[in-house]
């Protein structure tokens, strides 16, 4: 454990920044099982926006701070630590630690080469097998990671040349030349409103998990990751059968696929198992969606929420509530 808190100083993923495209990253790779941390500091284009009106689902709107604390809320609910720290550098695992330890202890740091550290301003270290970066206006901590002319630009202004993030170093999915890094921002456009900034977020977290599962084996298109959950009635009939869920899994399997047969086995399984923990039945549904009420208004705040209903909408309710009395 870190000095500073509870969270971990070595993890799955730490995600760099805490605005939409690293909230959503983050809730992403969390619910897929990847112990995450992300850590949010810093320049932040969000808190810029006056009040927040195209979000998809707010027909009014939304204020900034209440979505920052959904957002917040969100990332916790998920098991995700929200840190309030700036990361000030990532380097390699073995890069850190300087030469002389490389030197001495080479198998140690063979096994571990792909790892990152993540150092931050109030003197963290956290090891990561992922980093996403997700903070729009800054990238100079991910600087040594690769050649400085692929991950930075020049542009002029007002004469002064500046050097900037290079938007276009990751791929529109976030995958980048190094092993485990991915950019969920800054990646040009795709962060130009917070609902595609979101949708990025969310984006590049799917892909990273889809590598995670290549390399784990899943072959073709199995490697693809789809946080879905879905009602009961789709697993009635030939779907509630694992076996028909087999026969499928074996159909998917490219001819090419260089798998043995146990370890396709295990797959397999592991892939059912997870199909099957997505069915939800009308009553989990149901009371998931009394606890997402309560879990927003707690997150609002009841006396904001009360202040809100009008006198009309408030008398109308207790009318409503004394009819439904008498009725009875
Ligand atoms: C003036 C203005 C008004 C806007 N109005 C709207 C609007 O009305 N509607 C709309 O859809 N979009 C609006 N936008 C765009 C919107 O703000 C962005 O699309 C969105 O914020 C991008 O989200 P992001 O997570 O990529 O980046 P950011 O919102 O910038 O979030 C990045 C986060 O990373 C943190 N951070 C930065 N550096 C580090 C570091 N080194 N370590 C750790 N954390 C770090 C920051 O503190 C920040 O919280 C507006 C932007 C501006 C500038």
């Amino acid at each position: 454990m870190t000095d500073q808190g509870t969270e971990p100083d070595s993890t799955d993923v730490v995600v760099v920044g805490g605005g939409p495209s690293g909230c959503a990253a983050a809730v992403f790779t969390a619910r897929y099982g990847l112990e995450t941390v992300v850590f949010d500091r810093g320049n932040a284009a969000f808190r810029r926006c006056a009040y927040l009106k195209n979000y998809l689902g707010f027909p009014a709107g939304i204020g900034v701070d209440t979505f920052t604390a959904l957002m917040h809320e969100h990332v916790a609910e998920v098991g995700a630590d929200y840190v309030a720290d700036m990361v000030v550098s990532v380097e390699r695992l073995g890069d850190d630690e300087g030469t002389d330890a490389r030197e001495s202890e080479p198998d140690a740091f063979d096994a571990d080469t792909r790892r990152f550290v993540v150092h931050t301003q109030d003197s963290r270290r956290v090891e990561a097998d992922y980093v996403v970066a997700a903070a729009w206006y800054d990238g100079d901590y991910l600087r040594g990671l690769d050649d400085d002319d692929a991950m930075f630009e020049e542009h002029d202004h007002h004469g002064e040349v500046h050097e900037h993030f290079d938007s276009d170093y990751a791929d529109d999915d976030g995958r980048t030349p190094v092993e485990g890094l991915y950019v969920a921002a800054p990646s040009g456009d795709r962060n130009a409103q917070v609902g595609i900034a979101a949708g990025q977020g969310g984006h590049v977290a799917r892909c990273l998990i889809e590598d995670r599962r290549r390399e784990r084996g899943f072959p073709g298109d199995l490697a693809a990751h789809y946080d879905w959950l879905r009602a009961d009635t789709e697993f009635q009939g030939e779907w509630g059968d694992r076996d028909r869920w087999r026969e499928w899994f074996e159909s998917e399997v490219p001819a090419d696929a260089d798998l043995d047969d146990e370890r396709l086995a295990e797959l397999r399984e592991s892939y059912i198992d997870r199909a099957f923990d997505t069915r939800r039945t009308d009553h989990e549904v149901e009371t998931a969606e009394l606890r997402g009420i309560r879990r927003l208004v707690e997150v609002i705040g009841t006396e904001r929420v009360l202040d809100a209903l009008s006198d009309e909408v408030l008398a109308d309710y207790l009318d409503g509530r004394e009819l439904g009395g008498v009725e009875q």
